[in-house]
């Protein structure tokens, strides 16, 4: 190799290590040119062997917020805002006075309680007003907790006790939902004082959990009215289905055969009267 002027530094070991590299290379003629995932034993990329190298790196979520932000059942956009908002980047008032704003003591103050500082687990679990929206939330769930001083803790409620019954992904779902929404009132403060978004709060976490769940699973048979009054029973006939679409593929995929539409069909509906 020739080189137009000496390596430096490191410079010096990067050029050893790809004349290591090359040495081990073997060219084929006519052979195509392609990537390769050197963390895949077959060279493949997948998300989740990526995640899997990225994860002892110090910025990447730990097992619980992983498995939430990974949820199916959200639109991407929200699975983002779960994922900043486990890192602790959203811009909260906390947040912004750390990056450099100059934000005097008035103007950190949380918008809904106009009490405490505003930073991430105040305004997503300690703050009074947000208590009372947690409140209307697990209420709707049928569910009486007491609220924890932590947002990953709220989580956990979501995610473990009540994922025991609905299912995991479901109970991420919802989490996702409230908090998306509980932001989207903050910023409604902020940004456009005194437009009433609190009495419509828990009718959007409803409406847009319903929606989005509709849209992602469309096996779905219940109405909003139902999702409304009884969410565990809506949500545990989603888990049965997906359950159903699963033991459907297996089956298939044991017999060998090409799914076909109708018997999937068939098969969903026997096992709904089932
Ligand atoms: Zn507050």
């Amino acid at each position: 190799m020739e080189w137009r002027r000496e390596r430096i530094g490191r410079e010096k070991d990067e050029e050893e290590k790809l004349r290591e590299g090359l040495e081990r290379l073997q060219l084929k003629k006519r052979a195509e040119d392609r990537w390769r995932w050197t963390h895949d034993s077959e060279g493949r990329y997948g998300v989740k062997n990526a995640y899997d190298f990225l994860a002892p790196i110090e910025c990447v979520l730990d097992k619980q917020w992983s498995k939430l932000i990974w949820c199916k059942l959200v639109p991407s956009k929200v699975s983002f805002f779960g994922w900043r908002l486990s890192l602790d980047r959203l811009p909260t008032k906390w947040n912004i006075r750390k990056q450099g704003v100059p934000l005097q003591e008035e103007e950190l103050k949380c918008v809904l309680c106009k009490d405490k500082v505003e930073e991430v687990n105040h305004l997503f679990s300690m703050c009074k007003e947000a208590w009372i929206f947690w409140v209307e939330v697990l209420q709707w769930w049928g569910m009486v907790t007491v609220l924890p001083n932590n947002v990953l803790s709220v989580a956990d409620i979501f995610v473990n006790d009540l994922g025991r019954i609905i299912g995991k992904e479901m109970g991420a779902c919802i989490f996702l939902v409230a908090t998306w929404y509980l932001w989207y009132w903050r910023n409604g403060e902020v940004f456009n004082n005194g437009k009433n978004i609190r009495g419509r709060l828990m009718e959007m976490v409803q409406a847009k959990s319903f929606f989005w769940i509709k849209n992602k699973i469309h096996g779905c048979v219940f109405s909003f009215h139902e999702w409304k009054i009884k969410p565990v029973e809506c949500a545990l006939s989603v888990r049965k289905y997906k359950q159903m679409q699963k033991l459907f593929h297996k089956q298939q995929k044991g017999r060998g055969t090409t799914q076909s539409l109708e018997r999937y069909v068939a098969f969903l509906l026997i096992a709904r009267q089932k």
